[in-house]
């Protein structure tokens, strides 16, 4: 199964260690072509705004939103929840989004003195909590309803999937445990 990662800005390599762990080979995406027979695509955190800007300019935005509306399965982390939500608060005016999960997220949302955190969730699809690391995390503030929570902390979801699209708010790819790349990709 070949498998991409979006590539324009962030923590994508993280991502494609992970992915090459899980047994799949990788892609770099970064241009409309790159999206050719890949299964799946993983969105990486990093900077939304400027993933955004370099969705647009790139001219990838139109052809990866196509390939998600055809049914890609996707999985954005952080940034990447951030790209793939109906809708985004504290956002920059002209920062696109995929709107491909109906929920809503704001950006930075745990709030300045908790730029960063680490934490232990449960999350019910695995056998022991997953070691999630939050920097600058999105925050979901609306969940629609088809939309299935899969792990929460705190009371507010962190992990969710509507079909094959998939969202955390934190960075599965920076701990050394590959289980939600693997249940990611057990759906692909
Ligand atoms: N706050 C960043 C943004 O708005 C996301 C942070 C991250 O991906 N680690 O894009």
């Amino acid at each position: 199964m070949l498998v991409g990662v979006l590539a324009l800005q962030g923590a994508f390599a993280a991502h494609e260690l992970a992915l090459a762990e899980c047994g799949v080979q990788c892609r770099q995406v970064r241009v409309a072509a790159d999206l050719d027979g890949i299964a799946a695509l993983v969105m990486p955190g990093g900077e939304s705004t400027t993933m955004s800007h370099l969705l647009v300019t790139s001219g990838l935005f139109d052809p990866l939103a196509q390939s998600i509306a055809d049914g890609l399965a996707v999985f954005g982390t952080c940034a990447g929840m951030i790209l793939l939500a109906a809708e985004v608060l504290d956002g920059r005016a002209d920062q696109v989004s995929f709107a491909a999960i109906d929920i809503t997220v704001r950006r930075n949302g745990y709030g300045r003195q908790l730029d960063s955190f680490e934490a232990d969730i449960e999350v019910p699809k695995l056998e022991s909590p997953f070691h999630a690391v939050f920097i600058r995390a999105p925050k979901v503030e609306r969940l629609g309803a088809a939309v299935e929570v899969i792990a929460s902390h705190e009371g507010v979801p962190v992990l969710a999937r509507h079909g094959s699209v998939f969202v955390a708010s934190f960075h599965p790819e920076l701990t050394p445990d590959y289980r939600l790349h693997s249940l990611f990709l057990q759906e692909v």
